[in-house]
């Protein structure tokens, strides 16, 4: 994940990484290899690097505990300025580099990045059915013999009481 910048001529190239995730550091619930191809376009005292990255990841389904596999995805863009870096900069995708910098490590972006692809809601599925919340059955597998709760003849009136009165 690191790239040698000395000696760069301006334009464009393109590198690609292979490799286990424990490289960028990254442990569950990602697993295997990742994958990053990277575009840097160097111009006369900035690179700008462009990083597209797949990495498998494993979870456990939010709606039927099902655990599954699945492959995250993130881009960025990350701007490198040979400058003096500003005291109080906050800007994010920039990051600033010494003018005899001989090389940039992607490491840490590259597992900040894939970190932040963890999704909010984990799904097997976008339409997963999940459990029943009576019997622990998986919905998908097929209906569970669950029936919706009888409800006493003498509520039922009352019921419809208090439906009508809403009304
Ligand atoms: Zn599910
Ligand atoms: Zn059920």
């Amino acid at each position: 994940m690191i790239i040698k910048i000395s000696n760069l001529v301006e334009g464009k190239y393109e590198f690609s990484f292979d490799e286990s995730i424990k490289k960028i550091e990254l442990e569950e619930p990602f697993f295997g290899n990742f994958h990053s191809d990277v575009v840097l376009n160097k111009l006369h005292d900035q690179l700008i690097v462009e990083v597209h990255t797949t990495v498998n990841a494993k979870f456990e389904c939010d709606r039927c505990s099902t655990e599954f596999s699945t492959i995250l995805k993130n881009d960025y863009v990350m701007v490198y300025l040979m400058n003096e870096s500003p005291v109080d900069t906050e800007a994010l995708n920039v990051a600033y580099l010494p003018h005899d910098a001989a090389t940039i490590n992607l490491k840490n972006d590259l597992k900040e990045f894939a970190v932040l692809s963890i999704p909010m809601k984990k799904l097997c599925n976008t339409d997963c059915k999940g459990l029943c919340y009576r019997c622990g059955g998986d919905l998908n597998k097929g209906e569970c013999n669950c029936k919706e709760p009888e409800i006493d003849p003498r509520w039922q009136k009352l019921i419809d009481l208090n439906k009508n009165i809403k009304q």
